[in-house]
């Protein structure tokens, strides 16, 4: 970190971003990647790398982060969207019905660090020539599958360098496209022609070099991580109103279901306990609000999920606090 300042890189040139692109690329087993200002970012790049645009139609999950959808919105494209399976992640029994002449593309979305059924995913794309463009924010240290796969380095996630993103890829055509797209559609001769619409959405050598030195550390993070689920799974298991969630490939944030969900909270927030609620479907954003949809699935996680404090540096006695506050709550010994 003081490297990048001594050395006077402080904008996105210099060699600590291609460092950190090389060892993110090589930890996930990709040939390629480029990294960019944040995860939404990426999605974006991917898309357009991929020629979505206006007119094309992308399949997305209804539980999912909003950046899954304006991704899409800002292409000029439309999200479609597939309502989720048991596991919280898109139903691949559902995305053949809504495959029409125009979609273009899936986007599988990791949610809370469980990998969606890929195998089956990229059948479907082979099957209707799609693009596949995987959200893996809430997966880092997933290998990807998909064309393009999407990470994200906010604040909160797995790893961080306060905001940031990249995109992983094996195919250097795609690779070349999503730099040449995040760096302004610049040409070789700096000529200042343009000839796309492009972005700035470049990293800047100090987030790089904050990435850079947790990848170096990311197969420890990861297991302090199955630490921390596992402490909690042990801490919840015998509560009868918390749903313990299957295991996670890996730990995003800890996920639960809860009865009272709304009085926990309060609860909780009240004994020094932050907690978030579960992602609302995309069809029930005002941006992207569709009446006539039945139930869905989406809606029941919506309804009474939530995530309890996950962060790599968290505490056993911290999680125990946490836990011991939960079985207080509904009274259990
Ligand atoms: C965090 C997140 C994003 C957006 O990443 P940013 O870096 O905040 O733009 C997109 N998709 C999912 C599933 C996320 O969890």
């Amino acid at each position: 970190m003081t490297g990048t300042i001594n050395d006077g890189w402080i904008s996105s040139q210099g060699p600590f971003v291609q460092r950190f692109e090389r060892a993110f690329a090589d930890y996930h087993g990709s040939a390629h990647g480029v990294a960019c200002g944040s995860g939404t970012a990426a999605l974006t790049l991917a898309l357009r790398a991929l020629g979505v645009g206006p007119g094309d139609e992308v399949i997305v999950p209804e539980f999912t982060m909003i950046a899954c959808a304006w991704a899409v919105t800002y292409t000029g494209a439309t999200p479609v969207f597939v309502d989720c399976a048991d596991d919280m992640n898109i139903d691949v029994t559902r995305i053949e019905e809504k495959i029409t002449p125009r979609t273009k593309a899936i986007m599988p979305v990791h949610i809370y660090g469980r990998r969606c059924s890929m195998a089956a995913i990229m059948d479907i794309a082979f099957e209707y020539n799609l693009r596949v463009v995987e959200d893996s924010a809430e997966a880092i240290g997933v290998r990807p599958v998909g064309d393009i796969a999407c990470f994200s380095l906010y604040a909160n996630k797995i790893i961080t360098a306060g905001e940031g993103g990249i995109c992983l890829t094996d195919d250097p055509r795609l690779a070349a496209q999503l730099a040449h797209l995040r760096g302004m559609a610049f040409t070789a001769d700096h000529s200042f022609l343009h000839k796309k619409l492009a972005y700035n959405f470049r990293m800047t050598a100090m987030q790089a070099a904050v990435a850079l030195a947790q990848v170096e550390r990311l197969d420890d993070i990861l297991a302090a991580r199955r630490e921390i689920e596992r402490r909690y799974d042990l801490g919840l298991k015998d509560i009868p109103e918390v749903t313990v969630m299957p295991p996670r490939d890996v730990l995003w944030m800890y996920d639960i279901r809860a009865e009272h969900r709304d009085e926990l909270r309060v609860f909780l927030e009240g004994e020094g306990v932050e907690t978030r609620l579960f992602f609302k479907p995309m069809s029930r954003q005002p941006g992207y609000y569709t009446p006539e949809w039945p139930s869905l699935n989406a809606s029941r996680f919506s309804a009474d999920g939530l995530y309890l404090p996950t962060y790599t540096a968290l505490t056993p006695a911290d999680q125990d606090y946490v836990t011991g506050k939960i079985r207080s709550f509904y009274g259990t010994a």
